[in-house]
């Protein structure tokens, strides 16, 4: 095997030498020699002269072909001959290969550390294993480095309050807002905090912030000159809050208004005076649970865990009205035909009792469950009121097989 074409390939440029390549089924191990110059001292620059010792090194390397890699290297100990240097023997490095005190290769470190950045500690396990990338949670996270903190803030910074953990304990996020990039992260969200690190990184000419009063006022004690701006998505947070409200606070003439731009002829029912059914129930039973939790100062994850709902929804049940939460149950009610009974009773005992111009009627006025949903109901008021006239009682169209078409619900054409 041409051992030299492989180290072509897969170490280019680096001051090794290749020895010896075992393939075994789960593992290549390829045997190495540093032959580079002899390394500096780390501690006084002096060049390495004489030979202490070699000893072999294992070091990971990227998967070969889907094989796991391992580079058995031959590194050399130096003496460090200056007298007057604390240090008495240093070992060599290949650069682009090892580093001190690491077990993977620098390549494999690379791709290591871009999966912990981009997948953290469990997800990033779970890939590392597919590629046949020996690595735990734990180290995955070690490899994750802070990065470094600029001296001055930059032109245009972002700040923002961050959950470590959700209700309980927050901080802070510093951004530059011109490049995206995350520069700081706080460890609380005080205004002392964050006055501090103005203080000790000047530089911001302009700061958006959330309108929380505490970063204000940072701002206005450390960095008086900045211009500050309420961030986009804050702005917009508080406008949809602000709309919401008010409609919310309008509901009532808001809907006396729709009510008489739709001119409806019926009175729909109360909520108040809505029939009970399960949903209506299950409704209102967890809106009184939310709320007693809630008020006793229950976190919505923990209301949520009891209650076996989701997130979401117990939050839904927090922010939006009985009224409100009934309304949307009640258009899920599988028979709103109740809603219409009145209305068909009273239409059915002034004659009209063609089924189809009443589901026509009823549709105009908000049904929206089936024909046939109708057409059962007809069948009871019947008995009491004489025969119904179904859909396609009056006026044929000539399409229509009247023999078998009796009770049938409508087709669409
Ligand atoms: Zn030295």
């Amino acid at each position: 095997m041409d051992l030299c074409a492989i180290k072509d390939v897969l170490f280019p440029g680096l001051n090794i030498e290749l020895k010896r390549l075992i393939v075994e089924p789960q593992l290549a191990v390829l045997e190495a020699a540093a032959c580079g110059r002899p390394p500096r001292c780390p501690e006084c620059g002096d060049r390495g002269r004489r030979v202490h010792s070699t000893y072999w090194r294992g070091i990971a390397e990227l998967p070969l072909a889907g094989t796991k890699l391992l580079v058995r290297l031959r590194v050399r100990r130096f003496f460090c001959e200056q007298n007057r240097c604390e240090r008495r023997t240093f070992v060599e490095q290949v650069e682009g290969l090892s580093e001190r005190r690491r077990r993977s290769s620098v390549r494999l470190m690379r791709w290591l550390r871009s999966i912990a950045t981009e997948l953290g500690g469990r997800a990033g396990e779970r890939l590392c294993r597919k590629l046949s990338l020996a690595d735990g949670r734990t180290s995955l996270l070690k490899l994750l480095e802070a990065p470094n903190v600029p001296d001055r803030a930059p032109r245009v910074l972002g700040v923002d309050e961050f959950a470590f953990r959700r209700g309980r304990r927050y901080g802070t996020i510093l951004i530059d807002v011109e490049t995206a990039h995350v520069v700081d992260v706080l460890p609380d969200r005080t205004s002392e905090t964050f006055a501090t690190w103005l203080t000790t990184h000047p530089g911001a000419e302009i700061i958006c912030r959330d309108r929380a009063s505490a970063y204000t006022k940072a701002v206005k004690e450390a960095a008086p000159d900045a211009l500050e701006i309420a961030d986009r998505w804050h702005l917009l947070q508080n406008l949809s809050a602000a709309v919401e409200k008010t409609c919310h606070q309008h509901r009532p003439c808001l809907k006396k208004h729709a009510e008489r731009v739709s001119e409806r002829p019926i009175q729909m029912p109360l909520l108040d005076a809505l029939p009970t059914t399960r949903i209506v129930q299950r409704v209102l039973h967890h809106h009184a649970e939310v709320t007693r939790m809630v008020a006793a100062g229950y976190p919505l994850s923990d209301i949520a865990r009891r209650l076996n709902l989701d997130r979401k929804t117990v939050r839904r049940y927090r922010d939006t009205s009985l009224d409100q939460l009934l309304d949307s149950a009640r258009d899920r009610r599988p028979e709103q035909l109740d809603t219409f009974k009145p209305y068909l009773q009273q239409q059915f005992a002034a004659g009209v009792t063609c089924g189809r111009t009443l589901f026509q009627q009823i549709r105009e006025r908000g049904f929206r469950g089936g024909y046939s949903t109708l057409t059962a109901y007809l069948r009871t008021l019947a008995c009491r009121h004489g025969p119904v006239r179904t859909y396609r009682d009056p006026e044929p169209a000539p399409d229509h097989r009247m023999d078998h078409a009796e009770s049938r619900p409508p087709q669409r054409k």
